[in-house]
Protein backbone atom coordinates (compact mmCIF):
# COMPACT_ATOMS: atom_id res chain seq x y z
CA UNK A 1 0.00 0.00 0.00
CA UNK A 2 1.25 3.32 -0.48
CA UNK A 3 2.03 5.38 2.39
CA UNK A 4 2.57 9.11 2.14
CA UNK A 5 5.32 11.02 4.37
CA UNK A 6 4.46 11.92 7.46
CA UNK A 7 5.12 15.54 6.15
CA UNK A 8 2.10 14.94 3.78
CA UNK A 9 0.50 13.50 6.71
CA UNK A 10 1.13 15.95 9.06
CA UNK A 11 -0.97 18.92 6.91
CA UNK A 12 -4.09 19.95 8.87
CA UNK A 13 -7.42 18.17 6.79
CA UNK A 14 -8.49 21.27 4.27
CA UNK A 15 -9.67 23.65 6.76
CA UNK A 16 -12.79 25.08 4.42
CA UNK A 17 -13.47 21.51 3.49
CA UNK A 18 -17.52 21.87 5.34
CA UNK A 19 -17.94 24.82 3.76
CA UNK A 20 -17.03 23.91 0.25
CA UNK A 21 -19.22 20.84 0.85
CA UNK A 22 -21.98 23.17 1.67
CA UNK A 23 -21.17 25.41 -1.65
CA UNK A 24 -21.62 22.61 -4.05
CA UNK A 25 -24.40 21.56 -2.87
CA UNK A 26 -26.13 24.87 -3.07
CA UNK A 27 -24.51 25.56 -6.75
CA UNK A 28 -26.86 21.77 -7.47
CA UNK A 29 -30.06 23.38 -6.27
CA UNK A 30 -29.28 25.81 -8.76
CA UNK A 31 -28.61 28.88 -6.43
CA UNK A 32 -26.92 31.63 -7.34
CA UNK A 33 -24.06 31.57 -4.78
CA UNK A 34 -21.36 34.79 -4.37
CA UNK A 35 -17.99 33.79 -3.00
CA UNK A 36 -16.36 37.02 -1.30
CA UNK A 37 -14.04 33.80 -0.07
CA UNK A 38 -11.33 34.07 -2.65
CA UNK A 39 -8.02 36.09 -2.76
CA UNK A 40 -7.72 36.22 -5.97
CA UNK A 41 -7.69 39.49 -8.03
CA UNK A 42 -10.72 39.84 -10.71
CA UNK A 43 -9.21 43.10 -12.42
CA UNK A 44 -7.00 41.88 -15.38
CA UNK A 45 -3.46 42.10 -15.87
CA UNK A 46 -2.77 45.96 -17.66
CA UNK A 47 -1.94 45.17 -21.02
CA UNK A 48 1.76 46.32 -21.80
CA UNK A 49 2.50 43.52 -19.36
CA UNK A 50 0.58 41.15 -21.90
CA UNK A 51 1.86 42.59 -24.53
CA UNK A 52 5.60 42.46 -23.47
CA UNK A 53 4.95 38.43 -22.34
CA UNK A 54 3.91 37.74 -26.06
CA UNK A 55 6.67 40.00 -27.54
CA UNK A 56 9.46 38.15 -25.35
CA UNK A 57 7.87 34.48 -26.05
CA UNK A 58 8.93 35.42 -30.03
CA UNK A 59 12.37 35.10 -28.94
CA UNK A 60 14.02 31.69 -29.24
CA UNK A 61 16.48 32.52 -26.73
CA UNK A 62 13.93 32.81 -24.12
CA UNK A 63 12.55 29.40 -24.30
CA UNK A 64 15.96 27.89 -22.71
CA UNK A 65 16.28 27.26 -18.75
CA UNK A 66 16.47 30.28 -17.19
CA UNK A 67 18.95 31.20 -14.78
CA UNK A 68 17.43 29.69 -11.48
CA UNK A 69 18.57 33.29 -9.46
CA UNK A 70 16.32 35.04 -11.68
CA UNK A 71 17.47 37.42 -15.49
CA UNK A 72 19.69 40.15 -14.04
CA UNK A 73 17.21 42.79 -15.59
CA UNK A 74 14.44 41.43 -13.54
CA UNK A 75 16.33 41.61 -10.45
CA UNK A 76 17.80 45.37 -11.61
CA UNK A 77 13.93 46.34 -11.93
CA UNK A 78 13.01 45.05 -8.42
CA UNK A 79 15.94 46.70 -6.96
CA UNK A 80 14.27 50.17 -8.63
CA UNK A 81 10.86 49.35 -7.78
CA UNK A 82 12.39 49.13 -4.25
CA UNK A 83 14.08 52.35 -4.21
CA UNK A 84 11.26 54.25 -5.97
CA UNK A 85 8.93 52.98 -4.27
CA UNK A 86 10.13 52.45 -0.78
CA UNK A 87 13.74 54.09 -0.67
CA UNK A 88 15.14 50.79 -0.16
CA UNK A 89 18.81 50.41 -1.59
CA UNK A 90 19.62 46.71 -2.79
CA UNK A 91 22.21 45.17 -4.73
CA UNK A 92 20.77 43.50 -7.27
CA UNK A 93 22.90 40.57 -7.99
CA UNK A 94 23.20 39.89 -3.80
CA UNK A 95 20.43 40.64 -2.42
CA UNK A 96 17.42 40.17 -4.76
CA UNK A 97 15.94 36.40 -5.64
CA UNK A 98 13.40 35.97 -8.69
CA UNK A 99 10.25 33.84 -6.99
CA UNK A 100 7.67 31.64 -8.73
CA UNK A 101 5.85 33.83 -6.57
CA UNK A 102 5.61 34.35 -2.39
CA UNK A 103 4.35 31.12 -1.73
CA UNK A 104 7.26 29.01 -3.38
CA UNK A 105 9.43 31.51 -1.19
CA UNK A 106 8.32 30.17 1.78
CA UNK A 107 8.75 27.00 1.46
CA UNK A 108 12.50 27.53 -0.17
CA UNK A 109 13.19 30.00 3.09
CA UNK A 110 12.19 26.97 4.89
CA UNK A 111 14.56 24.62 3.37
CA UNK A 112 17.50 26.98 2.75
CA UNK A 113 16.99 27.33 6.89
CA UNK A 114 15.67 24.91 8.96
CA UNK A 115 16.98 21.65 10.14
CA UNK A 116 14.85 18.99 11.39
CA UNK A 117 13.63 19.44 15.21
CA UNK A 118 14.16 23.56 14.48
CA UNK A 119 11.00 25.83 15.25
CA UNK A 120 9.02 28.84 13.54
CA UNK A 121 7.02 31.76 14.86
CA UNK A 122 4.15 32.03 13.14
CA UNK A 123 1.13 34.05 13.15
CA UNK A 124 -2.33 32.90 14.25
CA UNK A 125 -4.55 33.84 12.48
CA UNK A 126 -2.49 33.91 9.55
CA UNK A 127 -1.67 32.58 5.62
CA UNK A 128 -1.42 28.96 6.11
CA UNK A 129 2.09 27.93 4.04
CA UNK A 130 3.90 29.17 7.39
CA UNK A 131 3.26 26.36 9.37
CA UNK A 132 3.11 24.21 6.39
CA UNK A 133 6.44 24.96 4.49
CA UNK A 134 7.53 24.43 8.41
CA UNK A 135 6.35 21.21 8.93
CA UNK A 136 7.43 20.25 5.57
CA UNK A 137 11.35 21.05 6.97
CA UNK A 138 10.78 18.90 9.63
CA UNK A 139 9.69 22.08 12.20
CA UNK A 140 7.38 22.67 14.63
CA UNK A 141 5.47 25.84 14.12
CA UNK A 142 4.64 27.85 17.16
CA UNK A 143 1.72 30.25 17.37
CA UNK A 144 2.33 33.88 18.26
CA UNK A 145 -1.81 34.82 18.63
CA UNK A 146 -2.93 37.90 17.02
CA UNK A 147 -5.29 39.69 19.24
CA UNK A 148 -7.43 43.07 18.50
CA UNK A 149 -6.00 44.73 21.82
CA UNK A 150 -2.86 44.64 20.20
CA UNK A 151 -3.85 45.78 16.86
CA UNK A 152 -3.53 42.12 15.59
CA UNK A 153 0.22 42.74 16.18
CA UNK A 154 2.34 40.19 17.77
CA UNK A 155 3.57 40.85 21.32
CA UNK A 156 6.70 40.21 21.22
CA UNK A 157 7.52 40.33 24.53
CA UNK A 158 4.89 37.32 25.69
CA UNK A 159 7.01 35.10 22.95
CA UNK A 160 8.35 33.02 25.66
CA UNK A 161 12.25 33.12 25.99
CA UNK A 162 12.72 29.63 25.26
CA UNK A 163 10.19 29.22 21.85
CA UNK A 164 12.42 32.50 20.78
CA UNK A 165 15.56 30.96 21.29
CA UNK A 166 14.35 27.63 19.45
CA UNK A 167 13.20 29.15 16.66
CA UNK A 168 14.84 29.95 13.02
CA UNK A 169 12.12 32.13 11.77
CA UNK A 170 9.38 34.33 12.52
CA UNK A 171 7.18 35.12 10.13
CA UNK A 172 5.27 38.13 9.63
CA UNK A 173 2.67 40.35 7.08
CA UNK A 174 1.66 43.42 7.24
CA UNK A 175 -0.63 44.83 5.68
CA UNK A 176 -1.66 41.27 6.88
CA UNK A 177 -3.80 38.51 5.48
CA UNK A 178 -6.60 38.13 6.57
CA UNK A 179 -7.09 40.79 9.77
CA UNK A 180 -5.91 44.35 7.02
CA UNK A 181 -4.15 45.11 10.04
CA UNK A 182 -0.90 47.14 8.98
CA UNK A 183 2.42 47.81 10.51
CA UNK A 184 4.46 50.61 11.44
CA UNK A 185 8.35 51.41 11.87
CA UNK A 186 8.31 50.94 15.44
CA UNK A 187 6.61 47.67 15.54
CA UNK A 188 9.74 46.80 12.93
CA UNK A 189 11.88 48.24 15.36
CA UNK A 190 10.65 45.75 17.90
CA UNK A 191 11.06 43.21 14.99
CA UNK A 192 14.74 43.57 14.54
CA UNK A 193 15.99 44.04 18.01
CA UNK A 194 14.20 40.62 18.76
CA UNK A 195 15.35 38.72 16.04
CA UNK A 196 18.73 40.02 16.39
CA UNK A 197 18.72 38.91 20.40
CA UNK A 198 17.05 35.80 19.84
CA UNK A 199 19.19 34.86 16.77
CA UNK A 200 16.97 33.89 14.47
CA UNK A 201 15.26 34.81 10.71
CA UNK A 202 12.97 37.84 10.12
CA UNK A 203 10.55 36.98 6.93
CA UNK A 204 8.10 39.90 6.02
CA UNK A 205 5.65 38.42 4.04
CA UNK A 206 4.68 41.57 2.10
CA UNK A 207 2.38 40.91 -0.65
CA UNK A 208 0.30 43.62 -0.03
CA UNK A 209 3.22 45.95 0.40
CA UNK A 210 1.13 48.16 -2.32
CA UNK A 211 -2.22 48.45 -1.31
CA UNK A 212 -3.11 50.99 0.91
CA UNK A 213 -6.05 53.21 1.26
CA UNK A 214 -7.01 57.02 1.72
CA UNK A 215 -3.55 57.90 0.98
CA UNK A 216 -1.30 55.61 3.33
CA UNK A 217 1.89 53.78 2.00
CA UNK A 218 2.34 50.54 3.77
CA UNK A 219 5.99 50.43 4.88
CA UNK A 220 8.71 47.76 3.30
CA UNK A 221 10.57 46.14 6.31
CA UNK A 222 13.54 46.70 4.17
CA UNK A 223 13.31 50.11 4.92
CA UNK A 224 13.96 50.20 8.87
CA UNK A 225 17.66 50.53 9.30
CA UNK A 226 18.95 47.01 10.36
CA UNK A 227 16.83 44.77 8.40
CA UNK A 228 18.72 43.04 5.83
CA UNK A 229 20.95 42.29 9.40
CA UNK A 230 18.51 40.13 10.44
CA UNK A 231 15.75 38.90 7.31
CA UNK A 232 14.37 39.33 4.10
CA UNK A 233 11.21 40.61 2.60
CA UNK A 234 8.64 38.06 0.35
CA UNK A 235 7.48 40.06 -2.08
CA UNK A 236 5.13 39.05 -5.20
CA UNK A 237 3.64 40.99 -8.43
CA UNK A 238 0.50 38.64 -7.73
CA UNK A 239 -1.46 41.38 -6.13
CA UNK A 240 -0.52 44.70 -7.28
CA UNK A 241 -0.38 44.05 -10.32
CA UNK A 242 -3.37 41.40 -11.12
CA UNK A 243 -0.97 38.72 -11.53
CA UNK A 244 -1.69 35.77 -9.46
CA UNK A 245 -1.66 33.34 -12.26
CA UNK A 246 1.88 34.47 -14.11
CA UNK A 247 3.22 32.80 -10.98
CA UNK A 248 6.30 35.43 -10.25
CA UNK A 249 7.57 36.90 -7.51
CA UNK A 250 11.15 38.05 -5.51
CA UNK A 251 12.72 37.80 -2.35
CA UNK A 252 14.64 41.10 -1.07
CA UNK A 253 17.22 41.83 1.85
CA UNK A 254 19.88 39.33 3.65
CA UNK A 255 22.46 38.13 1.35
CA UNK A 256 23.00 35.18 2.85
CA UNK A 257 19.52 33.87 3.06
CA UNK A 258 19.51 34.73 -0.22
CA UNK A 259 22.46 32.69 -1.02
CA UNK A 260 20.79 29.84 0.67
CA UNK A 261 17.58 29.87 -1.12
CA UNK A 262 19.23 29.98 -4.48
CA UNK A 263 21.04 27.09 -3.46
CA UNK A 264 17.91 24.91 -3.06
CA UNK A 265 16.26 26.85 -5.91
CA UNK A 266 19.21 25.77 -8.26
CA UNK A 267 18.32 22.10 -7.65
CA UNK A 268 14.76 22.21 -7.41
CA UNK A 269 12.69 24.69 -10.49
CA UNK A 270 15.47 25.90 -11.89
CA UNK A 271 13.35 29.38 -11.70
CA UNK A 272 10.75 31.56 -13.98
CA UNK A 273 10.17 31.23 -17.79
CA UNK A 274 12.45 34.51 -19.13
CA UNK A 275 9.04 35.84 -21.10
CA UNK A 276 7.29 35.96 -17.85
CA UNK A 277 10.13 37.69 -16.26
CA UNK A 278 10.46 40.46 -19.08
CA UNK A 279 6.60 40.81 -18.27
CA UNK A 280 7.32 41.49 -14.84
CA UNK A 281 10.02 43.72 -15.66
CA UNK A 282 7.41 45.94 -17.59
CA UNK A 283 5.00 45.87 -14.61
CA UNK A 284 7.03 47.09 -12.24
CA UNK A 285 8.19 49.72 -14.54
CA UNK A 286 3.98 50.44 -15.38
CA UNK A 287 3.36 54.60 -14.32
CA UNK A 288 2.00 54.90 -10.35
CA UNK A 289 -1.34 55.82 -12.03
CA UNK A 290 -2.00 52.20 -13.08
CA UNK A 291 -2.02 50.89 -9.54
CA UNK A 292 -3.77 53.77 -8.40
CA UNK A 293 -6.58 53.47 -10.57
CA UNK A 294 -6.58 49.86 -9.19
CA UNK A 295 -6.36 51.01 -5.34
CA UNK A 296 -9.35 53.61 -5.92
CA UNK A 297 -11.86 50.59 -7.15
CA UNK A 298 -11.05 48.69 -3.99
CA UNK A 299 -10.87 51.26 -1.51
CA UNK A 300 -14.92 51.83 -2.99
CA UNK A 301 -15.38 48.09 -3.05
CA UNK A 302 -13.70 48.65 0.87
CA UNK A 303 -16.20 51.45 1.90
CA UNK A 304 -19.22 49.70 0.61
CA UNK A 305 -18.79 46.43 2.69
CA UNK A 306 -18.03 48.49 5.93
CA UNK A 307 -21.27 50.89 5.39
CA UNK A 308 -23.28 48.03 5.12
CA UNK A 309 -21.86 46.05 7.49
CA UNK A 310 -21.64 48.63 10.47
CA UNK A 311 -25.31 49.68 9.29
CA UNK A 312 -26.58 46.11 9.71
CA UNK A 313 -24.68 45.81 13.21
CA UNK A 314 -21.52 44.11 12.08
CA UNK A 315 -18.31 44.94 13.83
CA UNK A 316 -15.17 45.53 11.94
CA UNK A 317 -12.26 47.50 11.24
CA UNK A 318 -11.62 49.61 8.26
CA UNK A 319 -8.73 48.42 6.85
CA UNK A 320 -5.48 50.94 5.91
CA UNK A 321 -4.42 48.42 3.78
CA UNK A 322 -4.96 44.52 2.13
CA UNK A 323 -7.66 43.17 0.68
CA UNK A 324 -9.48 42.07 3.48
CA UNK A 325 -12.07 42.81 5.84
CA UNK A 326 -12.21 41.40 9.37
CA UNK A 327 -15.39 41.32 10.48
CA UNK A 328 -16.75 40.13 14.14
CA UNK A 329 -19.57 37.26 13.74
CA UNK A 330 -22.69 38.14 15.84
CA UNK A 331 -23.59 37.20 19.56
CA UNK A 332 -24.52 33.35 19.74
CA UNK A 333 -22.75 32.23 16.68
CA UNK A 334 -19.24 30.84 15.67
CA UNK A 335 -17.63 31.64 12.92
CA UNK A 336 -18.61 28.25 11.66
CA UNK A 337 -21.96 28.34 11.95
CA UNK A 338 -22.38 32.34 10.75
CA UNK A 339 -20.93 31.32 7.83
CA UNK A 340 -23.10 28.60 7.32
CA UNK A 341 -26.12 30.68 7.68
CA UNK A 342 -25.19 33.14 5.72
CA UNK A 343 -24.38 30.82 2.82
CA UNK A 344 -27.97 28.99 3.53
CA UNK A 345 -30.05 32.18 3.93
CA UNK A 346 -27.69 34.66 1.19
CA UNK A 347 -26.09 32.27 -1.09
CA UNK A 348 -23.06 34.88 -0.01
CA UNK A 349 -19.75 31.97 0.68
CA UNK A 350 -17.71 34.26 3.66
CA UNK A 351 -14.58 32.24 5.42
CA UNK A 352 -14.91 31.53 8.90
CA UNK A 353 -11.98 32.61 10.91
CA UNK A 354 -11.13 29.40 12.66
CA UNK A 355 -10.36 28.57 9.27
CA UNK A 356 -6.95 30.56 10.28
CA UNK A 357 -6.18 29.24 13.72
CA UNK A 358 -7.34 29.25 16.92
CA UNK A 359 -7.36 33.15 17.54
CA UNK A 360 -9.01 33.80 14.51
CA UNK A 361 -12.46 32.02 15.72
CA UNK A 362 -15.14 35.04 16.06
CA UNK A 363 -14.09 36.46 13.24
CA UNK A 364 -14.93 35.96 9.42
CA UNK A 365 -13.32 37.59 6.15
CA UNK A 366 -14.72 39.16 3.64
CA UNK A 367 -12.58 39.41 0.26
CA UNK A 368 -12.60 42.65 -2.34
CA UNK A 369 -11.30 40.74 -5.19
CA UNK A 370 -14.92 40.66 -6.42
CA UNK A 371 -16.51 42.76 -9.36
CA UNK A 372 -18.47 45.68 -8.30
CA UNK A 373 -21.71 44.20 -9.10
CA UNK A 374 -21.47 41.36 -7.50
CA UNK A 375 -20.19 42.72 -4.41
CA UNK A 376 -23.18 44.95 -4.42
CA UNK A 377 -25.41 42.21 -4.86
CA UNK A 378 -23.88 40.20 -1.89
CA UNK A 379 -24.38 42.88 0.57
CA UNK A 380 -27.90 43.24 -0.25
CA UNK A 381 -28.55 39.94 0.20
CA UNK A 382 -26.46 40.01 3.82
CA UNK A 383 -28.83 43.49 4.48
CA UNK A 384 -31.65 41.17 3.91
CA UNK A 385 -30.54 38.07 6.22
CA UNK A 386 -29.51 40.71 9.17
CA UNK A 387 -33.07 42.09 9.28
C1 LIG B 1 -1.32 36.17 -1.84
C2 LIG B 1 -0.37 35.94 -0.72
C3 LIG B 1 0.96 35.53 -0.93
C4 LIG B 1 1.66 35.29 -2.22
O1 LIG B 1 1.04 34.82 -3.27
P1 LIG B 1 1.87 34.40 -4.56
O2 LIG B 1 0.83 34.44 -5.61
O3 LIG B 1 2.41 33.06 -4.29
O4 LIG B 1 2.95 35.42 -4.76
C5 LIG B 1 1.79 35.40 0.15
N1 LIG B 1 1.38 35.67 1.39
C6 LIG B 1 0.14 36.07 1.64
C7 LIG B 1 -0.23 36.42 3.02
C8 LIG B 1 -0.79 36.22 0.60
O5 LIG B 1 -2.03 36.62 0.90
Amino acid sequence: MIQPSDRVKAVPPYLFAEISKKIAEARKKGVDVISLGIGDPDMPTPDPVIEELCRAAHEPRNHQYPDYEGLFEFREAVAKWYKRRHEVTLDPDKEVLTLIGGKEGNLHLCLSIINPGDSTLVPVPGYTPYRTSTIFCSGYPIDVPLLEKNNFLPDLSSIPRGAAKDSKIIFVNYPNNPTGAVAGKEFYKELIDFATENDLIACSDNPYSEIGYDGYRPLSFLEVSGAKDVGIELNSLSKPFNMTGWRIGMAAGNEEVIKAMGIIKNNTDSGVFNAVQYAGIKALSLPDSVLERTLEIYQKRRDLVYNTLSSIGLKCNKPKGSLYMWVKVPEGHSSGTFAAMVLEKAGVVITPGAGYGKEGEGYFRISLTVPDARLTEAMERMRRVMR
